[in-house]
């Protein structure tokens, strides 16, 4: 450790980058990334987000493939890829799925050092306080319990109840399990290269078989067919340019199945949403090719099965 980690404050190895005015940072809490001098003007709010991309992108065996390079430019981008529109709910779910990858036995207890040591941003906590809330308030929701009889002056650790466990198969019945990917969207040549060159080639970089229904079905109906093909799908990406009914039916249906759903529009057309649907994040586009550079890195942020690619 020679330096000071840009994104936690925290002891880390810091070494000047060949390529770019700036350093590659080895860090135990945020991972292994490149970032360019003054990268995070602007972002000091923003920075435990950062970390709990790059730690999550990072694994455990960082390597030049799973480095992220933080520019000026970027920043907004890795930021549009943290899924936390349901604030502490979604940092609750990511914590279970963290406890349940930590969890060796069902009997067993993760430590506390891994509750507040390096692991925080994992979950895009500010440190390991903010992480101990999360699981707090999981054992107070019933999702996770304490060792019975613990001393209250002792050091905390946790593991899943039952119900616990079961939130966590919900959560994997939704994303983990499925590469298809559904593609709610306008049907108009509009729009045809927002999905040739933008949706689709996201989607197949990170693993995905994109699914999008009209290309095999004439008729713009919901149908038992849509619904099922919604229901064996790990994502659906909902492009709300031309607001179409279909669309919001379409990722309500997502939501109510519990699966992510990622809300895309063309700026110009965002200010007419016809349903109040602000409340989720938007990744809003100019162009196909900004569409699939925000997408690529907004669902490999947030789904840990479809990384970046290399
Ligand atoms: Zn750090």
């Amino acid at each position: 450790m020679n330096g000071t980690c840009p994104l936690c404050d925290g002891a880390a190895d810091l070494q000047p980058s060949q390529e770019i005015v700036g350093n590659v940072v080895l860090c135990d809490r945020c991972g292994y990334f490149r970032i360019e001098e003054g990268a995070l003007d602007g972002f000091e709010q923003e920075r435990h987000l950062v970390a709990g991309v790059t730690r999550r992108r990072s694994g455990l065996r960082p390597s030049v493939e799973s480095r992220l390079t933080l520019t000026r430019d970027n920043i907004p981008d890795v930021l549009a890829g943290v899924q936390l529109a349901g604030g502490l709910l979604d940092h609750l779910d990511y914590t279970l799925e963290y406890v349940k990858g930590h969890q060796t036995r069902s009997d067993g207890f993760i430590e506390y050092r891994e509750l507040v040591g390096t692991d925080y941003p994992l979950v895009f906590a500010r440190d390991g306080n903010e992480f101990l809330h999360f699981q707090q308030t999981l054992a107070k929701q019933g999702l996770l319990e304490e060792p019975p009889g613990r001393d209250p002056a002792r050091r905390t650790s946790f593991r899943l109840t039952a119900a616990g466990w079961q939130r966590v198969r919900e959560l994997a019945k939704t994303g983990q399990d499925s590469n298809r990917a559904f593609v709610a969207m306008w049907f108009e040549p509009e729009v045809k290269a927002a999905w040739e060159d933008g949706i689709r080639p996201a989607l197949e970089a990170l693993g995905y078989d994109p699914v999008r229904i009209d290309l095999t079905h004439g008729e713009n109906k919901i149908d038992d067919r849509i619904i099922a093909e919604i229901r064996r799908s790990g994502l659906v990406v909902a492009d709300f340019t031309g607001h179409r009914g279909g669309v919001y039916f379409e990722a309500g249906l997502a939501i109510g199945l519990g699966i992510p759903v990622v809300w895309t529009c063309r700026r110009q057309d965002y200010q007419q949403t016809h349903f109040d649907t602000r409340q989720y994040q938007h990744l809003l586009w100019d162009a196909p090719e900004d569409l699939r550079v925000q997408l690529v890195n907004h669902i490999a942020a947030r789904m840990p099965a479809h990384p970046l690619p290399e």
